[in-house]
């Protein structure tokens, strides 16, 4: 189980979804019963749709945003990264 200091370490790569599944596992399974963690990582995942979204047509690796809306709901993306 990832802690805090691991899940903000690893938050840029997760977004880059760089980690390994069982990390990204483990990740998730932290940002879920942490809120202090999932404030952090819906302002960096805001941040990085935001950006993605204007300077790159490139969507999220498919499933990641499905993930991510299953495990915190639709507004933690904000908006709707997908044409
Ligand atoms: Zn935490």
């Amino acid at each position: 189980m990832a802690d805090c200091q691991e899940t903000l370490q690893e938050l840029e790569r997760f977004l880059d979804s760089e980690l390994p599944p069982g990390r990204s596992e483990q990740i998730l399974s932290h940002l879920k019963v942490c809120s202090d963690c999932q404030g952090a990582f819906e302002f960096h995942a805001e941040l990085r749709i935001a950006i993605r979204t204007k300077a790159t047509s490139d969507e999220l690796p498919e499933g990641f945003l499905d993930r991510l809306k299953s495990c915190f709901g639709d507004e933690i993306l904000g908006q709707d990264a997908s044409a």
